[in-house]
C-alpha cells in the first residue's frame, strides 16, 4: 500500500495534493497521478516514475475538488496505463486505490463478457466500472453496491 489523497476544497486544489503525495513519497511508488475536477468534468494526469516527473507537466486548473494517488504495483506492471486514477468507459468516474481486490478477476471477466473493455491491467479498474453499472443518479449508493461485490483489503477514493 502506498500514498492515497482526496481534497474538497475551496481553493485550487492540484498544489494541495502535489504537497500531499510528496509527503507520502517515503513510503516507496512506482508511479503517481492525479484527476481534477473543473467545470464538471475531469482531468486526469498520471506517469511511471517519480512525482516531479508527473508534475512537471501537470495542466493549469483552477479545480477545487481532487484526488492522487502513489502507486505501488501488485496486479499490471508499472505504466501509465496502470497508474491511478482508473476510469470507467465514460471518463466520469475515476478511482484511486491502495490495497488488492482478490475476486478482480471473476469481476473482469464477467464485465468483459458483457461487453465492458478494460484499459489497464489492474485489479482497480474493475471498481469504476462496478460503480458505474451500479449508478442511477446516487453515487454513495453506487459505491456502496460496488464495494459489496469486491472483497481484498484496500483504501480507495
Ligand atoms: N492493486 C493496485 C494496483 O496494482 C493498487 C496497488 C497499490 O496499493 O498501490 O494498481
Amino acid at each position: 500500500m502506498c500514498g492515497i489523497i482526496g481534497i474538497i476544497g475551496n481553493r485550487e486544489v492540484a498544489p494541495m495534493l502535489m504537497d500531499g503525495l510528496k509527503r507520502l513519497e517515503y513510503r516507496g511508488y512506482d508511479s503517481a497521478g492525479i484527476a481534477l475536477q473543473e467545470n464538471g468534468g475531469l482531468t486526469i494526469h498520471k506517469k511511471q516514475g517519480r512525482i516531479s516527473v508527473m508534475e512537471e507537466t501537470l495542466p493549469k486548473l483552477k479545480a477545487t475538488v481532487g484526488i492522487g494517488h502513489t502507486r505501488w504495483a501488485t496486479h499490471g506492471e508499472p505504466s501509465d496505463a496502470n497508474a491511478h486514477p482508473q476510469v470507467d468507459s465514460s471518463g466520469d468516474i475515476a478511482v484511486i486505490h491502495n490495497g488488492t481486490l482478490e475476486n478482480y478477476a471473476d469481476l473482469r471477466s464477467r464485465m468483459e463478457a458483457a461487453s465492458i473493455e478494460f484499459n489497464s491491467g489492474t485489479d482497480t479498474e474493475v471498481l469504476p466500472h462496478l460503480i458505474a453499472r451500479h449508478y442511477d443518479g446516487d453515487l454513495l449508493a453506487a459505491v456502496r453496491a460496488a464495494l459489496g461485490e469486491v472483497t481484498g483489503a484496500y483504501a480507495i477514493v
